[in-house]
């Protein structure tokens, strides 16, 4: 298929559904013409003027107060924010809208050689990549737990890309498209660590307090007996050495992202605590040691923001030249501390100094989508109407908030990230992986790797995905 044989047709677009669009074509590694007549045409809103070719017509449409229905895509039901187009009946339904009163009427019609969407695509994924979802969490409601399981954007372009799939067939073309993954693989996993803080010091006495608290004696025992091991020099949170023989194991390797935090804090206030007495500080000659042996040995060293850089240029900088200066090499990512985000100032902040990636964006509770989509994504700034070049590697499942979550919960998520071909991103602290202290989080942590190998994924930093996802992208022209 050459390059014109795909086309799109559309009037004046806002921003967003630019992006929508953009979006589209940047992740199926699909390139479009523009309002020139090709062989497929995507025929986007009204346009009077007849186009010849096999025609995708799609529906603009603006988005209504929250779920307005779901699209019921065979046994799924994936909510939708506008109400689509009541469709002509006449030709074969593919995907039907159910509203939240129950009327019910086709949104994808097949035709003779056309396919008519009566959903706005572009729209909701420009909404929903520039934060639409943030309400519902917001919320705080039960339901919102099910929302957080659907990757919604990514079902919505697959409803696309199977009507490209469709139309080229008819045509006997062959689509051209980019793989998602290295040598076929069906998904990616991506490990990264949090090194908030390496010494126990005042958890000794709140994790007793809370353990004597539920009646749990043994663990509060643990919490004694762990003071007494500290002091024959068994250091509970200095876990970098566990991490790397599980990962070695494994045949994985991961990022570290290392704080280099600042902040001077009140010491009375017991959120001051948990920022103060954990911190270390970055130029020990251990952690300077710890630094540079993880970088020898592969795996990746990154930036995880001090708790007031997310807002402050200068400091963010700072602590990246440190690092740096530590490395004596460039670094690459970001995290940042408490998933501190303000959006999109931060992500502008992380591309101006040279970042190629975020990890920062995600639930701090619960696991799942909290942007809708399983795959990394360049934000869009709507302020300046900027598409970033930065990549944003959503968390997918945190450590803490698997305390929560059962296996099954945990497959679930697997699942769709596999049959989505995303990225499942995988946060676990440097501190949880002592099973005297954190019982079970080590082990989740195998599991799921485990499951991911035995699936074939592609398991790897944070950096060979953005890498990676940069050399895709290579001679895919967006539309300006
Ligand atoms: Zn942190």
């Amino acid at each position: 298929m050459s390059q014109g044989d795909i086309s799109i047709h559309h009037g004046n677009l806002e921003p967003l559904r630019i992006y929508g669009i953009n979006h589209f074509m940047q992740k199926y590694g699909i390139q479009f013409s523009f309002n020139t007549e090709s062989k497929i045409n995507i025929v986007y809103g009204d346009t009077s003027q007849g186009i010849n070719g096999f025609n995708i017509y799609i529906s603009k449409n603006e988005l209504g107060e929250g779920i307005c229905g779901y699209l019921r895509i065979e046994d799924e039901k994936v909510p939708l924010f506008e109400k689509p187009m009541r469709l002509d009946e006449s030709g074969d339904n593919l995907v039907v809208f159910v509203d939240n009163k129950g009327d019910e009427y086709p949104c994808v019609v097949l035709n003779n050689n056309s396919i008519a969407v009566g959903f706005d695509i572009f729209n909701e994924v420009g909404h929903i990549l520039t934060g639409y979802l943030e309400h519902f969490w917001k919320m705080k409601e039960n339901k919102h737990e099910k929302l957080a399981k659907i990757p919604m954007v990514d079902y919505y372009e697959k409803i696309l890309f199977d009507c490209l799939l469709f139309a080229s067939r008819r045509l006997n073309l062959s689509l051209k498209y980019k793989p998602f993954w290295p040598d076929g693989k069906k998904f990616a996993v991506c490990l990264t660590h949090d090194v908030d803080r390496v010494h126990k010091s005042y958890q000794y006495i709140t994790h007793f307090v809370r353990n004597i608290g539920r009646g749990d004696f043994r663990s509060a025992m643990n919490q004694i007996t762990s003071v007494a091991r500290k002091l024959h020099g068994d250091e509970p949170y200095w876990n970098f050495d566990r991490i790397m023989e599980i990962e070695r194991n494994l045949g994985v390797k991961s990022t570290f992202f290392l704080l280099n935090e600042q902040k001077k804090v009140c010491i009375f206030s017991p959120n001051g605590w948990k920022l103060y007495r954990g911190r270390y500080d970055i130029k020990d000659k251990r952690i300077v040691e710890v630094i540079k042996k993880l970088d020898a040995e592969g795996w990746e060293i990154g930036v995880h923001g001090s708790y007031n850089s997310y807002r402050d240029f200068d400091m963010m900088k700072g602590e990246k030249e440190t690092l740096e200066e530590i490395l004596g090499k460039r670094v690459h990512g970001i995290s940042q501390h408490y998933c501190n985000l303000e959006i999109p100032l931060t992500w502008e902040y992380h591309e101006k100094l040279g970042f190629s990636y975020d990890a920062s964006l995600g639930f701090v509770t619960d696991i799942g989508f909290r942007w809708g989509t399983c795959h990394p994504f360049h934000p869009f700034n709507p302020e300046n109407g900027r598409i970033l070049s930065l990549w944003e590697l959503p968390i997918i499942i945190m450590d803490n908030a698997c305390a929560y979550k059962s296996w099954q919960d945990i497959m679930e998520i697997i699942n769709t990230v596999e049959r989505y071909n995303g990225l499942l991103l995988l946060r676990w602290h440097q501190a949880v992986f002592n099973e005297r202290e954190f019982p079970g989080r080590s082990e989740i942590y195998k599991r799921i790797i485990k499951e991911c190998i035995k699936r074939g994924a592609w398991i790897t930093n944070a950096y060979n995905i953005a890498n990676w996802l940069t050399e895709r992208e290579r001679h895919i022209n967006t539309h300006a």
